[in-house]
Parts: C-alpha cells; structure tokens; sequence
C-alpha cells in the first residue's frame, strides 16, 4: 500500500466504527488502539491500525509524538453569520430585567434580525470568518452554518449567501442550512409571509443549491406545528432535508412533526419530557443537544443522559449565536454536555462526532476508518479523554482537514 503521509507516535486513536447514527448504549462503544499509526491518501484515510503493522509506503511521515487522536469534530448546530451584539441585553439580563422588558428596549433577536439586514455581504463574511476560525482552532473539521436572522426572502438569501462565500474561504466543511426563524410580529403578516417563504424562498434556495436542509423553529412564540408542515412539505418537494428547533420551552407537538416527517434532527429539547424521550429514542431521527443554551441562559438542561438510556442517537452542537449561546468552542460544547446533560465521556465524543454527522445528513464523517476523510485532531494530551475533561485551555494542538493540517 502506498500513501502520500503516515502519522505515527499516535498513543490512542480513538474512533466509533462504522456508518450510520449510535444510538442508546452503542453510544459507548469505541474502538481504542495504542501504538498507533494513519495512512493517508488523496486527503482520506487509507488504513489504520497498530504502527508495528504497517507495511506500506508512505512518501511522508509524521510524528504525533505520542499524543492521542480523535475524529475532527463535527458542529451540527450553529448561527455563524450575524452582526450587531447583545451585550447590551446581556448586561440587562443579568442585572435582573425581563425578557419583556429587553424587548421593549428594542434589544432580543429582532436588534440582530435589524443589524443582520443592514450589514452588506463583505461585513457578514468578515464577522463570521473569525467565528469559525475559532470553531475549527477548538476541533471542528465540519460545521453547520444557518440563516435565520433575515426576514424577508432577501435578507435570507444575503445570509444563505455570506454562508457560500465563508464555505469558500474556510478550510472547514461549512454545510448550510436555510432556517425560518421567527414570524413577522404583526399577525397579519404571517400568512403572506408564509406563501413568500414557499412559493419564492424555499424554491430559490433549492435552484441555486444554497442550502441542503431546511430548519423551523416550532415554539409557542414562533411558528406553530401546522405553519412548520406546510413548510416542510415545500421543502421535501425541492429535495431539502428538514430540521427542527423545538421542545425549547413548549412541547407543542414540533418533536413529533419532525419525526413524522423523517426530520434528521430535532435540536434543543431542553423542555422534552418523558412522551418525547420515548418517540425519539423509537425514531432515526437525532436528538440534538445544546448545552450552552443551559449554561448562558440559566434554562434547564436536556436530559441528555435519559435520552441515551431510552435508546436515542444523540449528538452535541455549541449553537453559536449572540443571543443564547455565545460559545465559540465544540470541545467545550462536548465538556458541557457531560456535566449539564450526564452523557459520558465516550458518548459526548460519539455525539460530536458520527451522531453529528448524521444529524447533517452525512455518512461518512466522523469516524477514523479506512474510505472516510483525513478529518482528525491530534490532542495535546496522549489520553484522548482530556478533550472532554478540559474547561478553559485547548486541548487541541493539530486540526487536519482532508489530509491536510489547516493548523
Ligand atoms: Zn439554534
């Protein structure tokens, strides 16, 4: 076998195996060799194994120095592309005014929504790139980027925009997605809004490949179940996936609608009790949890460790975002999810990896295994677990993307 770079002085390569969402106890099944070496070919993997067992050619080697190595991690979730801040309602917040109260300041989404649309499209792509750089420094190889903070069907193909030209310029996998956020606050606008949505948005995006899913946000405060199956139906007739924001604060029946419609993913779930644990854990859709949102909100957490233990496939996004979750880090979403939603230290890394990959549609990612991508990290530490124990510092010091080390 020939290969154009070997890595070796690998002291764990850690990986779960195989395609296709883990779910319930699979989630703690990984596969750990010492001693072990990567060969890597036109940017995928080509073999692995112990490095004594290595009888190939390799134009280039490289020493990881007897550190461990893990699947490039995999954020399913994020809002990449904004502008404006809230630190204004950040500071109102946690001095003790109401959500009401930061509304009628004119702060919330609807400040973003206002400084989303005013910026051009070089603004928006010189605030996010940083973002994902950041992402990619804390172990992201692939990362969903949404819109959602438009609200027209212009001001959302600015951002589904933004998103292609960030997918240009970023050494990271950036997979888009078109979200319809929040209704126009004047009631009757909503249902002419809605037939924009289907009969312009949904179509454009499709024709012009800007997106491969389609997100709604299902929420007492937002789009109701029978608006978000419209919506969705549009979508599948353009060959769209579907998503879901929902089980937020209310459960109003969204978790359902996704599952009954082949959703890939529901994310959230901060508010599912235990009739949602139960369909989701019976469906293939993926539960995807937030921890972030529980950390800055102070919401209470998913019940990431009931999930798994009634069967679900769960996986684990930092949801970036201004408002409800600053978190510039998917390694620090993955430690979160192990102390605020009781998965263990395998799971949390199954979640961040193949079950993420999943939740965006994508079979072969995540795992380390001859036929997928050269999408890897090598840690600082040689014991893999330090990804998912450290608070604060990076445990990362390598991120490869397609065969290549970006940093
Ligand atoms: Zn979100």
């Amino acid at each position: 076998m020939k290969a154009d770079v070997l890595i070796t002085g690998i002291s764990q390569l850690v990986t779960a195996q195989g395609a296709g969402p883990k779910h319930g106890r699979t989630m703690r099944e990984l596969k750990i060799v010492g001693q072990a070496a990567i060969a890597i070919s036109a940017g995928g993997i080509v073999w692995t194994g112990r490095e004594s067992e290595w009888k190939g050619q390799a134009k280039a080697i490289i020493q990881a120095g007897g550190r461990a190595v893990v699947p490039g991690l995999i954020d399913p979730h994020t809002h990449a592309v904004w502008a404006g801040d809230r630190l204004a309602d950040f500071e109102a917040r946690t001095s003790g005014s109401t959500y009401e109260e930061i509304l009628a300041a004119g702060g919330g989404i609807r400040s973003t929504i206002r400084a989303t649309a005013a910026a051009s499209h070089d603004d928006l792509l010189a605030l996010a790139k940083p973002r994902i750089d950041s992402l990619i420094a804390s172990g992201a190889t692939t990362i969903e980027v949404k819109s959602g903070y438009g609200f027209t069907p212009a001001a959302e193909l600015a951002m589904l925009e933004a998103i292609q030209s960030l997918s240009a310029i970023s050494p990271a996998r950036i997979i888009p997605t078109l979200l319809i956020h929040i209704p126009p606050p004047i009631a009757a606008e909503r249902s002419s809004y809605l037939s924009q949505l289907c009969e312009e948005l949904i179509p454009e995006v499709a024709r012009r490949n800007l997106a491969t899913a389609v997100d709604i946000f299902v929420e007492k405060e937002a789009w109701q179940v029978a608006e978000a199956e419209e919506l969705f139906h549009r979508a599948k007739q353009h060959d769209l996936a579907i998503k879901l924001h929902s089980d937020q604060f209310h459960c109003i029946g969204g978790l359902e609608l996704g599952i009954r419609l082949g959703a890939l993913s529901v994310d959230h779930l901060e508010a599912s009790g235990p009739e949602q644990i139960v369909k989701i854990a019976a469906s293939s859709t993926i539960a995807t949890i937030l921890p972030g949102v529980s950390l800055h909100l102070g919401i209470p957490s998913t019940p990431g460790r009931k999930l798994v233990d009634a069967g679900a496939a769960v996986a684990v996004g930092t949801d970036l975002n201004p408002g409800s979750s600053p978190l510039f880090s998917i390694s620090e979403a993955l430690a979160l999810s192990v102390r605020l939603n009781g998965l263990t230290v395998e799971e949390a890394l199954v979640a961040g990896t193949v079950n993420a990959a999943c939740a965006l549609g994508i079979k072969d990612a995540g795992r380390l295994e001859a036929g997928c991508p050269a999408d890897f990290l090598v840690l600082q530490s040689s014991d893999w677990r330090d990804l998912v124990y450290t608070l604060g510092a990076n445990p990362i010091r390598d991120v490869w993307i397609g065969g290549k080390k970006v940093r």
